[in-house]
């Protein structure tokens, strides 16, 4: 092969991140530590150099990489040795017709690269085609499944019109994409194609360290491994230099891949895990799969009827709601300043009420559906006790911010055109309207739209004051992100990743149902409440 020169500080990859300045991270403690706060958000010190640029090589590279990516699926990686000679052969017989590292750096692998190259060097097609042919890298198979796709670049390296995949084709562009995906040391091998044409050409340097690690790639099976990683490695960096150096340099290759991935998706079906997994069951195309269906699999209890070791959780949630509010009745009553007790008795009636009808629902034990259990409970937690620690005029302030609230709400109703309403629909008006405790005549109250009662103060802030933000952070915080539809949370619940290789590993809604059923969890739900009802914080 070619010439190896080391020039270590020379290394465009050097020089590109010796200009990037990482800043210090100023987060000291906590589950963030080392990080780079900036307002109220978080970032590593990596992300935080702007330069960070987390590539998704098989979305954005792989379809422009589809030669090589094909061949060496048909013919074994051993057999990049051909791209290699190809390389050379190109190279030489274009001697003079362009700058060697403009030609060296069209001939890495890239169909898009290819097309760069014959903008500038027309003759480069003919020579290109004629030496490919020469070394094997276009047979009929190859040449098939890259003709099945519309628009792609270089697309005089075939001789034949685009026609659309038959099932031969697709089994090789399948076989082809997974067996990269699988195969770390054939990634390496193609995204190393740049690298050996730039040394052929005499236009490579990197350290003497990697010249050392590479001289002997891919042949050492000791070094193999570690060589493959500083390859990819590398052909990262590369990309980030090429892209520092010219904003578009890759654009051609991702309208190419956008092309690509589109063409899959119309050629090629989504395919679930359960459609590849066990097709005993008949199931009608596009079903949901609910957890009785799970059930038959014998993954889960049956639907409506508890797990037994959870049976007798309902009937537990309702004694304790139900001795709690016997012990109110049973204890005299305040009726001159009743609003602590009545804050007090309502939040926790409320939180047993959800607990009791969800204990009944064993589908909704689970993160999943049951997240907002665990939110009334700690919510309900945390401003007991916080309004515990306050002036009792908080109570008032508590009914008073409810109140305001329900006025609101009746004049965004009121709002509704004569001719929109129905019977029902004064009704609700008026209800609201009652509930706002508000005078007919003198209208006096007073609409609070902070985020909360205690003029605007989150409930992380009154967690944090009352002690029991460990808590907050640990139950509530999380399960909010759930009721709140955060990403990781959709993605965990009512996602799946569609299993045919050809669409690259998107995301599709999952068709199963969650079986819910999750006893330890309904078992703290009952724990909280009964923290909640146990009749020495009651009063
Ligand atoms: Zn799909």
């Amino acid at each position: 092969m070619g010439e190896w020169r080391s020039s270590p500080g020379s290394v465009g990859v050097k020089r590109y991140f010796d200009r990037v300045k990482f800043p210090r991270p100023n987060e000291k403690s906590g589950p963030l530590a080392g990080h780079v706060k900036k307002g109220r958000t978080y970032r590593p010190a990596l992300a935080a150099t702007g330069v960070l640029r987390i590539g998704d090589w098989v979305r954005d590279d792989l379809p422009d990489l589809l030669w090589p990516v094909l061949i060496l699926s048909e013919l074994g990686t051993a057999e990049a040795v051909r791209f290699v000679r190809w390389q050379k052969a190109v190279q030489d017989d274009l001697t003079g017709k362009a700058e060697p590292r403009f030609i060296a750096e069209c001939l890495d692998g890239r169909l898009a690269s290819l097309d760069r190259l014959a903008a500038q060097v027309p003759e480069a097609r003919a020579v290109v085609k004629a030496r490919a042919k020469e070394r094997g890298l276009l047979p009929e198979s190859v040449a098939n499944a890259l003709a099945s796709y519309p628009l792609r670049p270089a697309e005089w390296l075939v001789d034949r019109e685009m026609t659309p995949p038959g099932q031969e084709e697709i089994d090789l562009l399948a076989r082809a994409v997974l067996g990269v995906l699988k195969d770390g040391h054939r990634e390496a091998v193609i995204k190393c194609l740049h690298i050996w044409s730039a040394v052929q050409a005499g236009t490579f340097t990197t350290s003497a360290e990697t010249v050392e690690l590479l001289q002997r790639y891919p042949a050492d099976p000791r070094t193999r491994a570690k060589a493959d990683s500083v390859v990819r490695a590398l052909w990262g960096a590369q990309k980030g230099l090429l892209l520092h150096e010219n904003k578009r340099h890759f654009a051609d290759a991702i309208k190419w891949a956008k092309v690509f991935w589109g063409a899959n998706s119309m050629t090629t079906r989504c395919m679930r895990r359960r459609e590849v997994e066990a097709d005993e069951h008949d199931r009608k195309e596009g079903a949901m799969e609910t957890p009785s269906d799970a059930t038959s699999r014998g993954d889960a209890a049956a639907p409506g009827a508890p797990p037994e070791r959870g049976a007798h959780l309902r009937q537990l949630a309702m004694d304790l709601l139900t001795s709690y509010v016997e012990a109110l009745e049973m204890s005299p009553a305040r009726l001159y300043d009743r609003e602590p007790q009545e804050v007090h008795s309502g939040l926790v009636a409320r939180a047993g009420r959800d607990v009791i009808t969800a204990l009944g629902a064993p589908d909704l034990w689970c993160m999943e559906h049951g997240a907002h259990i665990i939110r009334a409970l700690v919510e309900v937690r945390i401003y007991l006790q916080w309004m515990a620690q306050q002036d009792p005029s908080i109570y008032r302030a508590f009914q008073a911010y409810g109140a305001g609230k329900a006025k609101l709400y009746a004049q965004i109703m009121d709002e509704l055109s004569e001719e929109a309403r129905r019977p029902d629909f004064e009704e609700a008006i008026k209800d609201l309207k009652k509930l706002s405790r508000n005078d007919e005549v003198l209208d006096y109250r007073v609409v609070d739209t902070r985020d909360s009662f205690a003029d605007g103060k989150s409930i992380r802030e009154m967690a944090k004051e009352c002690g029991l933000i460990d808590l907050y952070r640990q139950a509530y915080y999380m399960a909010s992100g759930v009721a709140h539809s955060e990403w990781w949370s959709i993605e965990t619940h009512a996602m799946e990743r569609c299993l045919n290789v050809l669409h690259g590993g998107h995301l599709i809604p999952s068709l199963s149902l969650n079986s819910g059923g999750n006893v330890e969890l309904a078992s703290s739900w009952v724990d909280q409440l009964e923290e909640g009802t146990s009749t020495d914080e009651a009063e």
